[in-house]
């Protein structure tokens, strides 16, 4: 019985997530869900990215914690329009959270939403939001072995940054092992090396983001 609840809840979400999908294609808007751990860098990897775009490429994010506006507020100084979703407990984004949300963004001219997910390795992979792919931010103090140990998640990703790359040095992280993990779960994936602290990566990070606008 629970299993068949779960099953209506996200076909539900399913269908919601293709209008939105639709939607936002329909008016050329590629939107990128941003998922990854607490901590991982998911706002300071934006809160870099977003002042290096090209000028013309206009961007918004839509930001989902469980409570507290801090990220929006954060990715409102870089001058694009954000807005927050708390979930109020609620450990994942879900459509009609991100359709509610989409309402206050004025949608014309943007090339780009992005939307930062709970801080969650878990259940955010079975929840579509409209997205047209995903973004897992992964870093070096979380250990190389998140692929095997969180493969729903990693296997839906299009794009894996490995942040906080700038502490390597300190840590007993191998990227070969972490590489070697994505190749197992997810070798389509591709992955990019990136510092939201010091920028290194960046510039490529904009080129992948670029390469795909609509
Ligand atoms: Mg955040
Ligand atoms: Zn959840």
């Amino acid at each position: 019985m629970k299993v068949n609840v779960m099953t209506d809840i996200l076909k539900a979400n399913d269908l919601l997530a293709r209008d939105i999908r639709e939607m936002l294609s329909s008016r050329r808007i590629v939107s990128w869900n941003i998922m990854g751990s607490p901590g991982s860098g998911k706002t300071s990897v934006l809160e870099r990215l977003i002042p290096m775009l090209p000028a013309e490429v206009k961007a918004a994010v839509v930001e989902g914690d469980l409570a507290t506006s801090r990220d929006a507020e954060r990715i409102a100084k870089t001058g694009v329009q954000s807005t927050q979703i708390n979930t109020k407990g609620g450990c994942h984004l879900d459509a009609a959270m991100v359709r509610s949300a989409l309402e206050k963004i004025d949608l014309d001219g943007l090339r780009l939403i992005f939307i930062e997910n709970v801080g969650n390795l878990v259940c955010p992979a079975e929840f579509a939001l409209g997205e047209t792919g995903r973004i897992i931010v992964s870093s070096i103090a979380e250990g190389d072995d998140k692929p095997d140990k969180y493969p729903s998640m990693f296997r839906t990703a299009q794009l894996v940054l490995l942040n906080k790359i700038d502490l390597l040095a300190q840590t007993d992280f191998k990227i070969e092992s972490f590489i070697s993990g994505m190749k197992r779960i997810n070798p389509k994936a591709d992955i990019l090396q990136v510092s939201a602290r010091n920028g290194s990566g960046m510039p490529e990070l904009v080129k992948w983001i670029v390469n795909r606008l609509l």
